[in-house]
């Protein structure tokens, strides 16, 4: 049986002392549950989360990252700073940052790398437009988008690395997709993993997300190939976020 993996994604929310004030209130409300918890959280408030959740059951992620160590570039965060202070995960090509910061799939299977020879886990998102699920090539889109991504990825690496299906519609929109259709991509990410890696596709988690709320978590986290979520504007308030984490 695979572990449910929750994964909140702040965004651009949220400074220091509200991540104080975030974490008083949720290690307490979540120290009982099994399932894992991750949260990502703008660099800014990296080293404060990371020292409030010592010896607690939440790793700390963050949100992007360049694929070299060091140099010349102004405003970026390298994996080597990451793994420095501590940070076990990392989100790589979310669709806001392919759509407002040009990243591309050759940019996101260079990063995945990159935060792997840093021992970072990368949470690697996919997922489609409304147009493209309209006109029928939602599986050939995403399913490419996970080939081209793992290139030069091996078994041993893949283990490593969570997937999460986020259609683009449904991000931020209040626009769930039905636990049928995200099961259904979710599988189809999964198929193509076996074609890559065999058995070890048995083993990767994939996460839905996409205005996962405390509502809809159950039914979609339920499903046979959903591993969990990768959960944004309802991972800001503890209760909420901890609803769904329980769900
Ligand atoms: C996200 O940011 O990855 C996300 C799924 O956002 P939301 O839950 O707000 O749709």
């Amino acid at each position: 049986m695979r572990r449910k993996v929750i994964a909140g994604n702040w965004k651009m929310n949220k400074t220091p002392l509200e991540t104080v004030e975030f974490l008083k209130k949720f290690i307490d409300l979540i120290k009982d549950v099994e399932h894992d918890i991750i949260l990502c959280v703008p660099y800014i408030d990296l080293l404060v989360a990371l020292e409030l959740t010592k010896n607690t059951n939440i790793k700390i992620g963050a949100q992007n990252v360049h694929f070299k160590d060091s140099g010349a570039y102004t405003g970026e965060v390298s994996p080597k700073m990451l793994q420095d202070i501590g940070v076990e995960y990392v989100i790589i090509g979310h669709s806001e940052r392919r759509a407002y910061y040009n990243e591309t799939d050759e940019s996101v299977n260079m990063k995945i790398k990159a935060a792997l020879e840093h021992e970072l886990k990368p949470i690697v998102c996919v997922g489609e437009t409304l147009e493209q699920r309209e006109v029928g090539v939602t599986k050939e889109f995403v399913t490419t988008q996970i080939r081209n991504a793992l290139i030069g990825i091996d078994a041993k690496q893949m283990k490593k690395i969570i997937i999460a299906y986020e259609p683009i519609w449904a991000i931020g929109t209040g626009k769930t997709a039905s636990k049928e259709d995200a099961n259904e991509v979710c599988h189809w990410i999964r198929e193509e993993l076996h074609t890559l890696y065999g058995d070890v596709a048995d083993e990767i988690i994939i996460q839905y997300g996409g205005s996962v709320k405390a509502s809809n978590a159950k039914e979609l986290f339920e499903m046979s190939d959903i591993d969990g979520g990768l959960v944004g504007g309802s991972s800001l308030e503890p209760e909420e976020f901890t609803r769904i984490i329980k769900f």
